[in-house]
C-alpha cells in the first residue's frame, strides 16, 4: 500500500502517585478518545523524536524538560492506519513525576487516571488492545511492535523487541535521576520550577525553592538512614542546581566511625567534580555537623552549609563550638541553620526514644 509514513511521539506522564496522564482528544485522530497526549515530528525540520517529545511537552503541558528525563519505552508501527496513512510512535516515559493537571488547550482536556481506571475510559482501539499491555509490561525496558491493519478493522501484531528491564534497582536509580532533575528544571532567574502553561502565564508548581526543597532530598536520606538502624542523618550537596551528592549515615553498616552522611556525600562530590575543591557547593544536612564532618567541609572548602536540627553538645556550625567559621582557618563556610527545623528534630528524636 503506498500511503504516506508519519512520525509522532506519545508521552506517558505520571504524577506521584502513579496515575497517568491522559488528554482527552477533541479532534482526529482519536476524537472523543483517551490518550497520552503527543504529536507529529516535524520532519522538515529535520527534528529528532526525542527533540519532538520535549517541544511536546512544552506546549501541551507546558513544562520544560530535556532528553535525559526521557525513556524510550516503545516503538510502535502501524501499517495502514484507518487506511490512510503508516505510522511509527515513539513512546517515550517521562521520568520526572508531573503533578499538576494541566489546562484544557486545543487539542482537548487532561485528566490522570489509576492503571484499573483506564479498563472503563474510551481509549482508542489499538491502545486497548495492545499497546497499554505493552507499555505497562516495558515502562523502564523496551519494547519494538508492529501493527497491520487490515480492513475492517482487524489488527495483526507482532512484537519484535521485548526487554522487560524493570529491574527494582534501575527503577529506583531512575527515579533519584528524575528529582535530581526536577531540581535543573528550576528557572534560572527566579529559582523556582517554572510550568509554563500555554495561555503564557509562568506558574510555579513544583516548589522547589532550594533551600526547603533540597533539605527535603537530606531527610529523604536520613529516613533511609533510620530505616536501617543508623542514627537518622542524611545529606545532599548540590552544584549549581542539581544534586551531586546524596549519603546518609551508615557508620553502624560500615562499622566506620567516620561514616557520617556529610563525610560520604562530600567524597562522592568531590568525584562528581573530579575535584577536591567544592567552592561552588552547597551541603545540606539534617542535624548539625559535628567536629570531625565540620573540618571535612573546611578542608573541601564547602561554599554554604545548612542545616536542619541544631546539636547543642556536638555541633561544630555554632552551637557547641564554631569549626566552620573559624577565624584562623584559610576557608570559612556560610552558614544557614534551622530549615526544615522541625522535621530534622523529630526524626531525629523519633529513633532515640526507639532506642531507649
Ligand atoms: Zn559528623
Amino acid at each position: 500500500m503506498s500511503l504516506p509514513y508519519k512520525i509522532s511521539t506519545l508521552l506517558y506522564a505520571f504524577n506521584s502517585e502513579g496515575k497517568v496522564l491522559l488528554l482527552l482528544r477533541k479532534k482526529e485522530p482519536n476524537l472523543g478518545l483517551w490518550s497520552p497526549f503527543g504529536g507529529k515530528l516535524k520532519m522538515e525540520e529535520g527534528e529528532s523524536p526525542y527533540m519532538c517529545a520535549c517541544r511536546e511537552a512544552e506546549e501541551e503541558i507546558g513544562i520544560k524538560l530535556s532528553p535525559s528525563d526521557l525513556h524510550l519505552t516503545g516503538i510502535v508501527s502501524e501499517h495502514g492506519y484507518e487506511g490512510a496513512s503508516h505510522w511509527l510512535m515513539f513512546l517515550f516515559r517521562i521520568i520526572p513525576p508531573i503533578d499538576r493537571i494541566p489546562p484544557a488547550n486545543n487539542e482537548g482536556e487532561f485528566a490522570f487516571f489509576s492503571r484499573d481506571e483506564l479498563e472503563n475510559l474510551p481509549l482508542p482501539q489499538t491502545d486497548r488492545e495492545m499497546i497499554w499491555n505493552l507499555f505497562w509490561e516495558h515502562q523502564w525496558g523496551f519494547f519494538s511492535a508492529h501493527c497491520h491493519c487490515c480492513e475492517g478493522g482487524k489488527n495483526i501484531w507482532t512484537i519484535e523487541e521485548s526487554i522487560k528491564d524493570a529491574s527494582a534497582l534501575s527503577l529506583l536509580e531512575k527515579q533519584r535521576l528524575a528529582v535530581s532533575r526536577l531540581a535543573e528544571l528550576r528557572d534560572k532567574d527566579n529559582d523556582k520550577a517554572v510550568f509554563q502553561n500555554p495561555s503564557g502565564e509562568n506558574e510555579p508548581v513544583i516548589d522547589l525553592n532550594s533551600h526547603h526543597y533540597f533539605m527535603g532530598e537530606a531527610l529523604r536520606q536520613a529516613v533511609k538512614a533510620a530505616e536501617m538502624e543508623e542514627v537518622p542523618v542524611g545529606a545532599v550537596i548540590v552544584r549549581k542546581g542539581k544534586i551531586i551528592a546524596r549519603a546518609h549515615n551508615q557508620v553502624e553498616l560500615l562499622k566506620d566511625g567516620t561514616a557520617h552522611a556529610e563525610m560520604l556525600a562530600l567524597t562522592q562530590a568531590q568525584a562528581a567534580v573530579g575535584d577536591w575543591r567544592l567552592t561552588d557547593c552547597t551541603l545540606y544536612v539534617t542535624k548539625e555537623p559535628c567536629p570531625m564532618c565540620a573540618g571535612a567541609m573546611v578542608n573541601t572548602r564547602i561554599s554554604t552549609v545548612v542545616y536542619g536540627a541544631p546539636d547543642p553538645k556536638y555541633g561544630a556550625a555554632g552551637s557547641a563550638l564554631n569549626i566552620l567559621q573559624f577565624p584562623s582557618l584559610n576557608h570559612r563556610c556560610s552558614v544557614i541553620s534551622g530549615v526544615r527545623l522541625e522535621e530534622c528534630r523529630a526524626l531525629l528524636k523519633s529513633f532515640f526514644l526507639d532506642k531507649r
